[in-house]
């Protein structure tokens, strides 16, 4: 028996191509593999039972189509939002949610899923879960690829066994944010394969717009991802309008301070057309004052851009508190007032955590 083993989700569209290719078989074998996986969403290669047995054998000797496990999951009250926390090939262990938004008549209904793209973080902004844990390892392609995986089964599975269609239009996931453990832009090569995956017909096939990346603002990657072929959208945690604050909030600020950061956000929208979204995590006593959101509309004055005003979740830490609503909501007022509107994600106050440190939520739009 061989020894190499391949981990299916980390090859890359060509890659497969490769294998199957040294297998002796045609390189079309790659796109019916892909099939079973992306949209049979098989979790063996005995099912794929249009391949010839040789073939599947011989995968199933080198080859593996799984490397995360399932180790705990919790569901909110609401049953709207899951986390899992998964054990990896190493047992290190990373979080990973599924979000359910129902649709209105606006809007489509979503499952959005969550992902992590580091296990730990070296940001380390001191509100942060998993910045106070420091980092450990990048995620491989297929580790990231696999968290939208495993969603897509469960919700598949949940689908038919409801008696619901499960056809090519109703996609178990709608929409994938990375937004979990970890700065995805510090990990580019990886999350870039996995987005090319998602992105692609053989793959997932979700569309750019359904795609988003949630950054702290490394500069030099915000700007390499601007001349990508793929426009996704892009979501840059600010949190803070004035350097020195945000040195402190968002430590990597010190090396790409606002004067960098937001000239590299227009250039974003300008490469893109996509609007970059900032987010705003308000904590009492800390970013929330008047003074904060003058600041705050004057920074992106004028800017093509979205912002979100969220309720900061407390954390271990007892300088980070929860601002209230009301003030919340004033500062969503003085921002409107200046001419910017914001969306504010409102904490539920349920019962468990996203893998991103969100609890579910709700949004009003002002
Ligand atoms: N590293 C990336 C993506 C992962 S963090 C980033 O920082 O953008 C995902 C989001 O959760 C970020 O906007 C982050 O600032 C936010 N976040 C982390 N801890 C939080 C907390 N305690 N309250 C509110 N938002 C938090
Ligand atoms: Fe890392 Fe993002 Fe957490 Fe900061 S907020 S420590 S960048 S995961």
């Amino acid at each position: 028996m061989e020894t190499v083993e391949h981990k299916i989700l980390d090859l890359t569209y060509s890659q497969l191509e490769e294998l199957v290719c040294s297998m002796g078989e045609p390189r079309y074998r790659a796109d019916q593999v892909l099939w079973w996986v992306y949209r049979k969403l098989a979790v063996s290669f005995e099912e794929m039972t249009d391949l010839p047995q040789s073939l599947r054998h011989k995968l199933a000797s080198v080859a593996s189509l799984s490397s995360l496990m399932p180790i705990d999951e919790k569901v909110s009250e609401d049953g709207q939002t899951r986390k899992v926390l998964f054990k990896l090939d190493d047992g290190r262990t990373i979080e990973s949610s599924l979000m359910l938004y129902a649709g209105t008549d606006s809007s489509r209904e979503r499952r959005t899923v969550c992902v992590s793209t580091q296990v730990g973080c070296s940001v380390g902004c001191p509100f942060c879960a998993t910045g106070q844990q420091g980092f450990e390892r990048n995620l491989k392609p297929g580790e990231i690829m696999e968290q939208v995986l495993y969603f897509m089964r469960a919700v598949s599975a949940e689908q038919s066994g409801k008696g619901e269609l499960t056809d090519s239009t109703r996609r178990p996931v709608t929409n994938v944010v990375f937004m979990g453990m970890g700065e995805p832009l510090a990990n580019y090569e990886a999350v870039w394969q996995s987005i090319v995956m998602m992105n692609s017909k053989q793959g997932p096939g979700l569309g750019a717009r359904q795609l988003t990346i949630s950054t702290v603002g490394l500069v030099p990657q915000i700007r390499r991802l601007a001349g990508e072929s793929i426009h996704v959208e892009l979501a840059i945690s600010l949190h803070a309008a004035n350097d020195a604050l945000r040195n402190k909030l968002v430590p990597i600020n010190k090396r790409y301070p606002l004067s960098q950061l937001i000239p590299a956000c227009r250039e974003y929208f300008e490469k893109t057309g996509r609007r970059p979204t900032f987010e705003y995590a308000l904590f009492q006593g800390v970013n929330d004052a008047p003074g904060h959101a003058r600041e705050l509309s004057q920074l992106i004055e004028g800017m093509n851009c979205q912002v979100n005003l969220i309720a900061g979740n407390p954390t271990l830490k007892r300088e980070f508190k929860s601002s209230p609503l009301k003030v919340v909501l004033a500062f969503q007022k003085q921002l409107r007032d200046s001419g910017i509107s914001s969306t504010v994600r409102l904490s539920r106050g349920v019962d468990i955590e996203a893998g991103c440190g969100q609890l579910r939520s709700r949004w009003i739009r002002a």
